[in-house]
């Protein structure tokens, strides 16, 4: 009798279980109606960023794509008339990127950018190769406030780089060069 009693209760705790979720919101988030936001740290499509002048950080100097382990960071350098490099042409191919951060962490000037965007699969392989017109963007993105060169020194109207107080003369890396 007493296993008949247990097993009875036992039932009646089962459909008061699932008679309560009946009533109960429910929690399923439906995507891509519902897209949950990320952490700002979060690894994702890459962008190329602007000093807070507008300028472009990037000054082509291939780091990022050296340190990439895929290899799917490409581009050609060129220099303004004032001296200052960036990049004429800049790739990258999301269909083999594995979003590891480290083209980010290699950037001095902070110019490449992970961001928690993460819905930009296509179907089509080709169309993972991202150009530079799709990857600059018009803000500074998680650095507001840095610009390399400020820190890599300037040239003002009274002193060139190297000559401001305790400041060393800037190292002509293309004197180094084999
Ligand atoms: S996140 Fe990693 S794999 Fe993707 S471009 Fe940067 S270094 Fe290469
Ligand atoms: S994105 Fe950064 S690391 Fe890559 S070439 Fe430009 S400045 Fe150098």
């Amino acid at each position: 009798m007493t296993d008949v009693l247990e097993s009875v209760k036992a039932l009646a705790d089962g459909f008061a279980t699932t008679f309560k979720h009946l009533f109960r919101k429910p929690i399923t988030e439906e995507y891509p109606e519902y897209k949950r936001p990320l952490p700002v740290r979060s690894r994702a499509r890459i962008i190329l960023t602007r000093d807070p002048n507008g300028d472009e950080r990037c000054v082509a100097c291939y780091l990022c794509s050296a340190v990439c382990p895929v290899s799917c960071i490409s581009m050609q350098s060129t220099e303004r008339s004032n001296g200052r490099r960036y990049a004429a042409w800049f790739r990258i191919n999301f269909g083999r990127c594995i979003y590891c951060g480290l083209c980010e962490e290699a950037c001095p000037t902070s110019a490449i950018q992970l961001t928690p965007n993460f819905d930009h699969c296509k179907r089509e392989i080709l169309s993972m190769v991202y150009e530079k017109e799709d990857l600059l963007v018009d803000h500074c993105g998680k650095d507001p406030d840095y610009n390399f060169y400020r820190h890599a020194g300037i040239s003002t109207a009274k002193r060139d780089k190297g000559e401001h107080i305790n400041e060393f003369k800037p190292v002509r890396v293309k004197s180094n060069l084999p």
